[in-house]
């Protein structure tokens, strides 16, 4: 395997990473980063403190030259997370931006903190890296996002990190001209590796948000930002704001890439933005262990409401519950998703019983459902675990109810699960946002829209309402919460 940032190597002035007003070219980002590295060089595992800023890039890009494996951690894990993360993990340093203040379970650790004031531009000789380590050492170690049990942590080598970058610079057109704007946070595959290391696996430069604003989506998308990644949470915003911003309007047409993950993208957003801007949002759609299996190309068809084809060395298949394989290609037919590639990680931290679940021969079980069509466009039907609804002999997806719910003036927010019932097993159940809340849509007329739209057994036979659905930090719906909220009404 080539090296993995070989603009760190090559270092020059051209622009790394730019965090509001604080930049660091390649030449200050290898100079500060072989700092940490040399500092890091014995410890066993470190964690990386990630609050959004240059230091957590900076800690990161260190430890993996170091060849130390890294793990990021939420600063705003909950106590229990953090101590799970910490205790499952065991690093035996912490890095962090000086001052910053680390919760119980941290702050006993030896601690190293990563000082960039006064980084200039170093001389030659400031920065020697070290010779990288093999490809299939751990690089990283990033723990799930929780949305269907406690975070597990996933251990990534190298060479499914150098694997799944290469692959989405080929679906992309990823290159060193690109200058990629985003404002996720950096614990996770999204923000941190698709993120800040795949900007500087190619060459190319980030600009990180901090905090997400559509007026910072603009503002540097208008002045050379060139691709935007988001959450579905970000491009509903946009969305929204796009009918009373036309400097927003003009910042979106004008970019090269607009690029959604971690969780569908509903319809009506997909909708709202080609419909103000001309562009087509695509998506890709991954995970902690396999990092990116699918996308709808740069140069592609898009076809909203699917992930795209398989990437690069990435096979894609879909099994029944059987086991069997799903060989139908219609666009029906559903089935688990299975993968297989040089993108998969390498083991589950401290879990060789989940680890092993996890494959069938050398394929991972996604948990994911989805159908194929004949043009290998692949759509998520939802989760195994939550999305699901086995109702009357009936599979039935959460999705394609929520995008038909979501799709009524009345609805803001809209998420769809199974519930116990007598007579069909599991019914289906709906929790919807009104957009006002004073003026909640009528239930009857959510079931109807349904059953007219989709089938009769797919209405769902509750409706509740709420002030807000419960998200985790990556805009996920956290649909195990769902049966525990208080309720403003519904049938
Ligand atoms: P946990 O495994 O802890 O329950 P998680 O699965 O949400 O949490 P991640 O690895 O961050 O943790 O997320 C991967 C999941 O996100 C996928 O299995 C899939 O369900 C969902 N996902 C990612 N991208 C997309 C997408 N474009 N469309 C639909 N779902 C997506
Ligand atoms: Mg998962």
């Amino acid at each position: 395997m080539s090296l993995l940032f070989p603009a760190l190597h090559a270092a020059s002035s051209r622009p790394a990473l730019r965090f509001g007003d604080r930049e660091l070219s390649y030449h200050q980002l290898a100079a500060a980063a072989g700092d940490v590295a040399a500092r890091v060089e014995s410890a066993g595992r470190v964690a990386v403190w990630a609050t959004p800023g240059l230091e957590t890039c900076v800690g990161v890009v260190g430890a993996l030259l170091a060849g130390v494996p890294a793990v990021p951690v939420n600063p705003k894990s909950g106590e229990r997370e953090l101590a799970h993360i910490v205790t499952d993990s065991a690093p035996s340093l912490v890095l962090a931006e000086p001052g910053a203040e680390l919760p119980d379970a941290l702050a006993s650790l030896p601690r190293a903190d990563i000082d960039l004031t006064g980084t200039g531009e170093p001389s030659d000789s400031a920065w020697s890296l070290p010779p990288e380590p093999g490809p299939e050492s751990a690089a990283l170690i990033v723990y799930t996002s929780g949305t269907t049990g406690p975070p597990k942590g996933v251990v990534l080598s190298r060479r499914a990190i150098a694997s799944s970058l290469d692959a989405l610079e080929d679906a992309w057109r990823w290159t060193e001209d690109d200058t990629l704007v985003h404002a996720l946070p950096l614990f996770h595959v999204h923000g941190l590796i698709l993120g800040v290391l795949g900007p500087l696996r190619r060459g190319g430069a980030l600009r990180h948000l901090g905090r997400f604003t559509t007026e910072g989506v603009a503002r540097e998308l208008s002045s050379g930002g060139t691709m935007l990644f988001g959450v579905p949470t970000m491009y509903h915003r946009i969305a929204e704001a796009l009918a009373s911003d036309p400097a927003l309007v003009s910042a979106l047409s004008g970019a090269r890439l607009l690029v959604s993950g971690s969780a569908a993208l509903p319809l009506p957003d997909h909708e709202r933005i080609t419909e103000a801007t001309g562009r087509h949002v695509i998506e890709r759609y991954g995970m902690t262990e396999t990092l990116m299996n699918t996308s709808v190309r740069a140069d592609g068809t898009p076809r909203p409401g699917t992930v795209g084809v398989p990437l690069k060395d990435v096979d894609v298949r879909l099994v029944d519950d059987a086991g069997e394989r799903v060989t139908v290609q219609d666009g029906e037919t559903v089935g688990e998703l299975q993968v297989r590639g040089p993108n998969l990680f390498t083991e589950y931290l401290n879990r060789p019983d989940a680890t092993a679940e996890a494959f069938d021969g050398g394929w991972f079980r996604t948990g994911d459902m989805a159908t194929r069509d004949a043009d290998g466009y692949v759509r998520i039907v939802g989760r195994k675990a939550t999305d699901l609804i086995k109702s009357g002999g009936y599979k039935i997806g959460a999705g394609e109810i929520e995008n038909v719910l979501l799709a009524h003036p009345g609805v803001a927010e809209a998420a769809v699960a199974a519930e116990p019932d007598p007579d069909l097993g599991e019914r289906v159940a709906a929790w919807i946002v009104p957009a006002d809340p004073a003026n909640p849509p009528d239930t009857e007329e959510l079931t109807a829209l349904v059953t007219r739209q989709l089938a009769p057994h797919k209405r769902p036979r509750t409706v509740r309402f709420l002030d807000a659905l419960p998200r985790n930090d990556m805009g996920k719906v956290m649909k195990r919460e769902l049966p525990d909220l208080p309720v403003q009404g519904g049938s």
